[in-house]
């Protein structure tokens, strides 16, 4: 659903003038320092980037779900740094106390995430527990003294480097192990017992960091506890990661229209045989994949947030986006390599491709790798869901 078009679309072209002006010409530059400067983040900050997702109430934008996925096709153009050095707060830092908080974290919280005063994360995967999420939970939280106690790792965790709160899920009824045996508390930084490993070396998205976050015997109030109900953290969780699902898909589909860009730009003037390289039809049968590919994904993904902006069930739907889109991208990526010859595979020649190619690599893995998804999608068909 898109509320006002002339308000979409100034956002739309703030955002394209983002990318173009400001982050691909520091794509090189953040890739080297493997972070974003604080003047492009402060800059990101005023255009209300961190915002996106978040009520207007709690000085967000507040965008529907079909925006938000147009914004995400733009912001996504750059290297995944950026937008995810925004993304855990227009996403999963913030979108459990959207679903589930209480008043009183929705006011603590929010509006300091839409200004990107504070930078959340979702602290979920721990070194037992990656697609198998519930039968792998160990960290627990054990009722004392009118709040809990904490202990456990968390592994891979987007942004927890400079975290300043932690939505975090843990088990509260050790004995058990469906989903009500788990709770989700929202812990700030500098609470005693928690703290955060050294960023991960990642095979892409410098500029992005990503750590383990340990709990030893850290202790919270019963305050902590989001929506102040133990036992919904998995439901809780699971809310987040289905809208993060086409939030991602989206956020998939924008470096795929790069990549493309890229590699037209490519076949348009290296010449071979006396030739642009795009008059040979074998390289034309590459870009044309890649624009019907990118087609399908964008039509598949605003078909399905307008569904759910409808307030229709599209669990299957996000599953279907989220599994083609990040495929999709892979093979886009793929091609643009091809398409670029030996530039594509040199960082110093080939630029934004190579570098590209990195960064999407993790878009099949995280938030419910491929194979997860194909299963989602086959037991909702069996079950007889269409
Ligand atoms: C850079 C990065 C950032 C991340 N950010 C976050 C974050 O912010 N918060 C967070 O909580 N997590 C985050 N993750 C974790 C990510 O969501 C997990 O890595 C992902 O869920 C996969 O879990 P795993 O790595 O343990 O792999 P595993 O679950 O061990 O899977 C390994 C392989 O086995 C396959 N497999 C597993 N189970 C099945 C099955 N039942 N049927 C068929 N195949 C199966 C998988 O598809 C995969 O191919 C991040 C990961 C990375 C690398």
């Amino acid at each position: 659903m898109i509320r006002d078009p002339s308000r979409l679309e100034a956002l739309l072209v703030s955002t394209r003038r983002f990318v173009c002006e400001t982050a691909i010409p520091n794509e090189a530059l953040v890739e080297e320092r493997d972070e974003i400067p604080e003047p492009i983040v402060d800059e990101m900050r005023r255009l209300g980037l961190f915002g996106w997702s978040i009520p207007e109430e709690y000085g967000g934008a507040g965008l529907t779900t079909e925006e938000l996925c147009l914004a995400n096709m733009e912001i996504s153009r750059c290297s995944v740094a950026f937008r995810a050095r925004c993304g855990t707060n227009t996403g999963i830092g913030a979108e459990a106390i959207i679903q589930d908080g209480t008043a009183e974290q929705k006011r603590t919280y929010l509006p300091r995430l839409a200004s990107g005063e504070m930078t959340g994360c979702l602290a979920v995967t721990e070194p037992g527990a990656g697609s198998d999420l519930l039968g792998g939970l160990a960290t627990t939280a054990v009722e004392d003294d009118g709040g809990f106690v904490l202990n456990g790792t968390k592994r891979y965790i987007t942004n927890a480097p400079i975290a300043d709160v932690f939505t975090v899920i843990a088990r509260t009824d050790p004995g058990k192990h469906g989903a009500s045996s788990t709770t989700t508390f929202l812990i700030e930084r500098g609470t005693p017992g928690l703290s955060t490993g050294k960023p991960h070396k990642k095979m892409g998205q410098e500029g992005s960091p990503v750590s383990e976050v340990y709990f030893e015997n850290c202790r919270v109030p019963n305050s902590s506890v989001l929506g102040g109900v133990p036992g919904r953290g998995f439901a809780s969780v699971m809310k987040s990661l289905n809208k993060q699902r086409i939030n991602l898909a989206s956020l998939c589909t924008g470096p795929a229209i790069r990549l493309l860009d890229e590699s037209l730009a490519h076949a348009r003037t290296r010449r071979q045989s006396g030739k642009a390289i795009g008059e040979f039809q074998l390289v034309q049968a590459m870009l044309a994949d890649c624009k019907v590919e990118i087609e399908a994904a964008r039509a598949l993904i605003l078909d399905t947030a307008r569904k759910r902006d409808r307030g229709e069930d599209v669990t299957l739907e996000v599953s279907m986006c989220k599994y083609y889109a990040s495929e999709m991208c892979g093979r886009v990526a793929d091609r643009a390599v091809q398409i670029l010859g030996g530039a594509g595979y040199c960082e110093d020649i080939g630029g934004a491709v190579p570098r590209l190619y990195r960064d999407v690599r993790l878009f099949r893995l995280y938030e419910g790798t491929s194979q997860i998804h194909q299963l989602n999608i086959a037991k909702l068909l069996l079950k007889g869901v269409s």
